[in-house]
């Protein structure tokens, strides 16, 4: 195509156009018919005002240098004309001088680069656009350095961490391992306890049998019990109904289920059971308890049950009682014949005619009497006047004297002149001389056996017989020899001690460990052994205080208790046991009537044991009530010490029982209190080797008082 061009005059101001070709009619839309001559810039309407005045300077410069100008683009768009929006033009100035060499016309040859333009901006942006990721992406790159940075930091932060975990792990460990060791001796330490401890159980003389489960399981059992049954080990693992299916008939499980039931202890002396051993139905009785052993919660899960065969005693006991009813038969007897002979002697004095016949009767009276005498399975002796010649004596009673027929006749003294036997005619002696019947039980005596002394224990009777005078004129002794319940109960008493002081040292040692182990558990922090520690400490000091009562039983009876008196205030002494007995049992108020100071010359630690006693009886009978009262008083010039309460009381007919040894009340309330009824005997012992008495009043349930009354007061002082 021609390219579109434009002839104007240089020397007119506004430029008039010469010519015109048709390109550049064609390309600015003019009709063919454009007239030249007109201004340039009427004949082109399109372009700003500035770029018009780019084109004006153009061509300034063309015409004043008459050199070609080229104006590479040039912005001719025209919105408001709307025909092509963006038109760019090249234009190229071309002077045409004339023979003097001046410009005279100009030549503008015109080229549509408007695609070529907008494809060089549209590159631009293009770049510009670039250019501006680039920076956004150096930014971006930078936050990503600093992130990082930090990050680094961090992660040297938590290798340093680690490192101070690792180090610490390792301590622990160490620790760990070290505290292990530590258990694992005081395990093997506790190991051997238990073994002493077992090897104890297995050797004592009672039955000893663990029922496990509801089932009564039989988990454990010792020798003795074993043999008592007549059982092998097969045993084992059996529950107890299937291995004596005879104790389903009788109480035993169902106390046993109560015991598990209700974690409370039972405990019956002298009970009898109907046992089947070796095929053979038997009734035997036994001391026994069962004890209710718990775990951590409290909940029982298995029973300790502790058998003493008594069945020799309980029969030999039976016996005596049957020969004691057979005595008061013969008694009675005897008192019949005597006043038969009474009657037959006033009769002789009122007929001399019946004299004979009466004298028949008493001949058969007398021989009924002396058969009676000589065929009783008790001693029996007639000891007549003062000198208590021996009238008549069976063959029990030489039996027990060691000597034969040919004492008849004889003093008692010369009869027995061996010096075991003179307390025993003192004592006759004096019931002679006051006509008053005595009993003993259990009196010492020593006779001579053909040569050898034969020491003995014997229970009697022993009754004056008076005459119409009212004067003593014979002794009628009853007597039974009772030395070998006597060394049985000796034997059971120094066994009782024995174990009692050996369970003493193994105990000993593990309340020690017991005590090293919570110190530790305190160190570390360590809250269930603390926990458990805490109650193996309570059960071993109440097994401590057990054994103690135990071995204070068997002292006591073997002779071994001594007093060590000395001088002290009785007050005080009542003060500290109220303020113990208050920090170990919150329920109850014990109120003390000020009482004025009291100086006394006594064992102080045994009456202390006896005021503690006495308080932790009123607390421990009284359950539900909130009030003990205790007081003190000077009576007779000894001191009179109370204590008062309002609960269970105790009955009339088991008053003077109650300081028995192992009296304990049966009732439903008492059978939820634990006790092994051995407190107040050993509490009647202390205050009766000082020369004192103790007692109790009681009007049933409303609630009871304990006294004892204790000489040796040294003088009442009112300072402190
Ligand atoms: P334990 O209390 O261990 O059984 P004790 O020898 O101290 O032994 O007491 C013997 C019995 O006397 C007790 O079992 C109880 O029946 C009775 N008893 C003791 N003190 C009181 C009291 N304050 N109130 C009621 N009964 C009591």
């Amino acid at each position: 195509m021609p390219v579109p061009r434009i002839v104007v005059r240089s020397d007119s101001s506004d430029y008039e156009v010469l010519a015109v070709n048709p390109a550049f009619k064609l390309i600015n839309n003019l009709p063919s018919d454009e007239p030249a001559h007109q201004a340039l810039f009427a004949l082109i309407r399109n372009g700003n005002a500035k770029n018009k005045a780019i084109l004006r300077n153009a061509l300034e410069e063309s015409r004043s240098t008459c050199k070609a100008v080229e104006i590479a683009e040039l912005d001719m768009s025209s919105p408001e004309l709307q025909t092509d929006s963006v038109l760019w033009w090249q234009i190229e100035i071309l002077p045409v001088a004339n023979e003097l060499g001046h410009p005279e016309y100009l030549i503008l040859s015109i080229r549509d680069v408007t695609v070529a333009v907008q494809a060089e901006k549209e590159m631009e942006e293009a770049q510009s656009r670039e250019q501006c990721l680039h920076e956004e992406l150096a930014a971006t790159n930078e936050e990503l350095l600093a992130s990082n940075e930090e990050l680094n930091s961090v992660v040297d932060d938590l290798n340093a961490a680690r490192l101070r975990l690792e180090e610490f792990n390792a301590e622990l460990e160490n620790r760990v391992l070290q505290r292990t060791h530590e258990l694992q001796e005081a395990q093997s330490v506790l190991g051997q306890q238990h073994h002493l401890l077992a090897a104890v159980i297995d050797e004592v003389p009672a039955g000893i049998v663990v029922f496990k489960g509801t089932e009564m399981t039989i988990d454990r059992i010792n020798t003795k019990m074993l043999e008592m049954w007549k059982r092998g080990n097969e045993i084992l693992g059996k529950p107890l109904i299937e291995v004596m299916p005879e104790l389903k008939a009788q109480e035993f499980p169902k106390i046993l289920q109560e015991v598990y039931a209700t974690g409370i202890p039972y405990m019956v002396w002298g009970s009898a059971a109907e046992l089947i051993i070796e095929g053979v139905r038997k009734t035997v009785y036994r001391d026994f308890s069962y004890t209710p052993l718990k775990d951590e919660h409290g909940k029982t899960h298995s029973i300790v049950a502790l058998s003493v065969d008594v069945t020799e005693r309980t029969l030999s006991r039976q016996r005596e009682q049957q020969l004691l009813e057979e005595y008061t038969a013969i008694n009675e007897e005897l008192t019949a014949a005597n006043e038969e002979l009474a009657a037959t002697n006033e009769e002789l004095h009122e007929s001399q005619e019946s004299h004979s016949l009466m004298n028949q009767n008493l001949v058969e009276s007398e021989s009924r009497f002396r058969n009676l005498v000589m065929e009783a399975p008790v001693a029996i002796c007639i000891l007549k006047g003062e000198q208590l010649q021996l009238e008549m004596i069976n063959a029990e009673g030489l039996n027990i004297f060691g000597k034969d027929g040919s004492i008849l006749g004889r003093s008692l003294k010369e009869a027995l002149p061996e010096p075991g036997a003179r307390p025993l005619i003192l004592m006759l002696k004096e019931v002679y001389r006051s006509g008053q019947p005595f009993s003993g039980n259990e009196m010492a005596a020593a006779f001579d056996h053909e040569g050898s002394v034969k020491s003995g224990y014997y229970s009697f009777i022993c009754k004056p017989i008076v005459v119409e005078d009212g004067s003593v004129n014979a002794l009628m002794v009853v007597a039974t020899d009772v030395t070998e319940r006597k060394k049985d109960e000796q034997r059971k008493n120094d066994f009782i001690g024995m174990v009692s002081h050996e369970l003493k040292t193994p105990l000993t040692s593990l309340k020690g460990y017991a005590q090293i182990l919570y110190a530790r558990a305190q160190k570390a922090e360590d809250q269930f052994s603390l926990h458990s520690l805490g109650k193996v400490n309570d059960q071993v000091k109440k097994m401590t205080e057990l054994i103690n009562g135990f071995l204070n039983i068997s002292r006591l009876e073997s002779g071994k208790i001594q007093l060590n008196k000395q001088e002290f205030y009785f007050d005080d002494l009542v003060n500290e046991n109220i303020e113990e007995a208050e920090i170990v049992m919150a329920t109850h108020r014990i109120i003390f009537q000020p009482c004025e100071r009291l100086r006394v010359y006594a064992d102080r630690e045994k009456v202390s044991s006896v005021v503690a006693n006495l308080i932790s009886n009123a607390i421990k009978y009284s359950p539900g009530k909130a009030q003990i009262e205790v007081s003190c008083q000077v009576i007779d010039e000894e001191i009179r010490f109370s204590v008062k309460d309002w609960g269970l009381g105790v009955r009339k007919e088991d008053q003077a029982k109650l300081f028995d040894r192992f009296y304990r009340v049966e009732s439903r309330e008492t059978q939820l209190i634990s006790g092994f009824g051995i407190g107040l005997y050993l509490s009647a012992e202390i205050i009766e080797r000082h020369g004192g008495r103790i007692w109790v009043e009681s009007e049933g349930s409303a609630g009871s008082t304990f006294f004892f009354q204790l000489p040796g007061l040294s003088s009442t002082l009112a300072d402190g």
